[in-house]
């Protein structure tokens, strides 16, 4: 769970609750949603929520819920953590990468997917492993280097040329800087129809219009334009979002109003 306060930024709760109700202590459920991607012989896992190898204190500031765990969650589809051959990351914020890394038995950090490239990029990655002091509790050492020095990281280049930039691993993938310098966004296809994994551009359905953006956001104003684009794109192309962070919406589909881009239906994947 997070404060609504601070998921919701210069939104007011009396407003922000209704999508996304707060409890007593004005936390409002949080989901770590991945997305497992089947694409000829590759298995992409994006994001791997927050992991297990934190303290006690440092969870007792997030209020876990859900029996659900990354491996529960491949063994219900028929598949280990040896089978994924790539974890995509959108950025390394600890409740993005934080699975991707465990504890070990003899309390050494290891890669959790061994067979499997981690993927970010340059700008982000520089940006992560020196990190500004407010999101420096977000980049978490522990998450970071283990990727590094198992020699399975590799960099995905920006087109500067194309909204959005081609990739091999099953989709494309737009750059966004507001949340954090050079997260990437990826759009799909599946069965038919597109899908982008919203990440934190837009992480719960409560987040649909545009000024509500997180007071995380390092650069508000550019994701406020970025946040503008990306919803004109979707609106224009069909484009459904996948809200990571929904604790109960997995998908939304969008409606032009005379206010501006608006939700307009909640389903699931298996909808589709
Ligand atoms: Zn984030």
């Amino acid at each position: 769970m997070l404060d609504g306060g601070a998921m919701f930024g210069v939104v007011p709760k009396s407003i922000w609750q209704k999508t996304n109700p707060a409890d007593n202590n004005n936390m409002v459920k949080i989901a770590a949603r991945c997305l497992l991607v089947e694409e000829g012989n590759r298995l992409v896992l994006i994001d791997t929520g927050m992991g297990d190898k934190q303290n006690e204190k440092f969870f007792g500031y997030y209020y876990r819920w859900g029996e659900d765990t990354l491996e529960s969650s491949l063994k219900k589809y028929g598949f280990h953590p040896d089978d994924v051959t790539d974890v995509f990351l959108t950025h390394l914020h600890f409740d993005h990468c934080g699975g991707g890394v465990v504890r070990s038995g003899k309390n050494l950090l290891e890669t959790t997917f061994k067979n499997a490239k981690y993927w970010s990029n340059k700008g982000h990655w520089g940006w992560a492993t020196d990190p500004n002091k407010r999101e420096s509790a977000s980049f978490l050492e522990e998450n970071i280097s283990p990727i590094l020095e198992s020699g399975q990281l590799s960099y995905l280049e920006k087109d500067r040329g194309n909204y959005l930039t081609k990739t091999k691993l099953g989709f494309d993938v737009l750059f966004v800087d507001g949340h954090t310098e050079k997260q990437m966004i990826p759009v799909l296809n599946y069965k038919g129809q597109k899908i982008a994994f919203a990440a934190d551009l837009v992480p719960t359905h409560g987040h649909v219009p545009l000024p509500y953006i997180p007071g995380y956001d390092i650069r508000p104003l550019v994701s406020l334009k970025e946040k503008e684009l990306f919803l004109n794109f979707c609106h224009e192309n069909n484009v459904f979002l996948f809200f990571e962070h929904d604790a109960f919406t997995e998908l939304g589909s969008l409606q032009k109003t005379e206010r501006g881009i608006r939700l307009n239906q909640k389903l699931f994947l298996r909808d589709l």
